[in-house]
């Protein structure tokens, strides 16, 4: 099958920043780790034609208004071309600093990972979560912490208005992060990058994507399973009980079948 792998631009309308979830495929495929790019050559067809910055110059946008660049994760398919948003401030799960520079073990080990992906004096990078549900603040110019939010155990509420949420969801990768953003006085929607890959597995039809390793182990495409299952319950349970009394749309990043359905969104429009 094809699939897109979508990015998601969001504004907050009473300080007017501007947030990207997510950067999607690189334009210049040369520009990834040569190793990587044989990977790529057998995921074909493949288009990286439109990148972030080029579907946000479509409404006007220029890449260099982005104030936060918001990461799921460090896999090729999601972090774009960091050095197009040269004013934004990167948020990025915890360890993934370690991770892009392969000090999280064995089984963590990615030949392809880039350790100068993200911008050293731009980046933040968000603490563990606390064993308690309300933490510290760890950043006090933004009065950043994690607390729970219902269902969620550990979420950021990104301007303090709760508006927009970053959201910790393990399970695919370390540091992994979703983020919730209300659309409207009834309506959320949840950023779900890659905590689940497709709408079947979403829908309970089938299970998360399994394969023996050259070693005969049976892996997943999730690192860390028991947290992935935690985190599709969470995000099954916000889409089936809505959150404040709203509806949550749950949205995720390789859902073709969603991009369809709501390409009158895409921008220079909105959900
Ligand atoms: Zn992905």
């Amino acid at each position: 099958m094809t699939m897109p792998s979508m990015a998601f631009f969001i504004e907050h309308p009473a300080t007017k920043s501007k947030i990207v979830f997510d950067l999607s495929i690189r334009k210049d495929l040369t520009k990834y780790h040569p190793g990587l790019q044989k990977h790529i050559a057998t995921r074909d067809p493949i288009s990286s034609e439109d990148d972030v910055k080029s579907a946000l110059a479509l409404g006007g946008c220029d890449s260099g208004e982005i104030d936060y660049v918001i990461v799921s994760h460090i896999h090729w398919d999601h972090v774009g071309t960091p050095s197009d948003f040269p004013n934004a401030t990167f948020i990025c799960g915890h360890n993934t600093d370690k991770l892009l520079n392969n000090q999280m073990g064995e089984d963590l080990y990615n030949p392809y990972y880039e350790p100068d992906l993200l911008p050293k004096d731009r980046t933040i990078e968000l603490p563990a979560v606390p064993s308690q549900a309300e933490g510290e603040v760890f950043e006090p110019e933004r009065g950043w912490r994690w607390q729970s939010k219902h269902d969620i155990p550990h979420a950021i509420d990104m301007f303090n208005d709760g508006s927009i949420y970053i959201i910790n969801s393990p399970g695919h990768v370390p540091g992994h992060l979703n983020a919730l953003v209300r659309v409207a006085a009834d309506k959320w929607v949840y950023l779900a990058a890659d905590a689940c890959h497709h709408a079947r597995i979403f829908n309970g039809e089938t299970d998360f994507g399994a394969w023996k390793d050259d070693k005969g182990r049976t892996i997943t495409i999730h690192k860390d399973l028991d947290a992935a299952y935690k985190t599709l319950s969470m995000m099954q349970r916000l889409q089936r009980e809505g959150l404040d009394g709203s509806l949550v749309e749950v949205v995720l990043a390789h859902d073709g079948e969603w991009q369809e359905k709501n390409a009158r969104f895409f921008f220079p429009n909105h959900i």
